[in-house]
């Protein structure tokens, strides 16, 4: 997917899992898009820039990769939240594009896609990555719902009022 793509969707599923975790209207849920959708968006650019610094779709795409953003904040505390917009950049990549990406980068150069893929360039570039936002949001809505306890989340997200 390009550039504009990556941001519509980053910008969508930041805004739809803040309000999912607070899904009250007031100030809070409005801080909550806020807190999400930023580092979500920054998180979504970080793959492509393989396209100027090592091999594209290779080098910041991969699993490892993805692992060291999500195990960052359990560590040092800040970039909670940008390993959901590295994750939401390859979901696009492999279901989105024909090209895939190499998950297993560097232990294999294999890039893996669904059948679902379109090209970059295509008329429905859009309307896949919209579709593929809209399926994204439903699952962070089911695991939010089943996992975790969302007045739990809530009063939390108040208590920074
Ligand atoms: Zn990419």
């Amino acid at each position: 997917m390009n550039k504009d793509g990556h941001v519509l969707n980053a910008v969508l599923l930041g805004i739809g899992l803040g309000i999912i975790l607070n899904p009250k209207p007031e100030i809070a849920t409005a801080l909550s898009v806020l807190e999400v959708t930023i580092p979500i968006v920054l998180g979504a650019m970080v793959p492509d820039i393989d396209t100027a610094f090592g091999k594209h779709r290779k080098t910041l795409h991969n699993l490892p990769l993805l692992m060291v953003f999500y195990a960052f904040p359990f560590y040092f505390g800040n970039l909670e939240f940008v390993w959901i917009g590295v994750l939401t950049h390859y979901v696009l990549d492999v279901v989105g594009s024909k090209r895939g990406i190499a998950l297993f980068y560097p232990l294999t150069p294999q890039e893996y896609s669904f059948p679902t893929g379109v090209a970059t360039s295509s008329k429905w570039a859009m309307h896949v990555t919209v579709l593929i936002t809209v399926f994204e949001l439903a699952v962070i809505a089911v695991i939010v719902h089943y996992q975790l306890p969302v007045q739990d989340i809530t009063d939390a997200a108040a208590a920074f009022l």
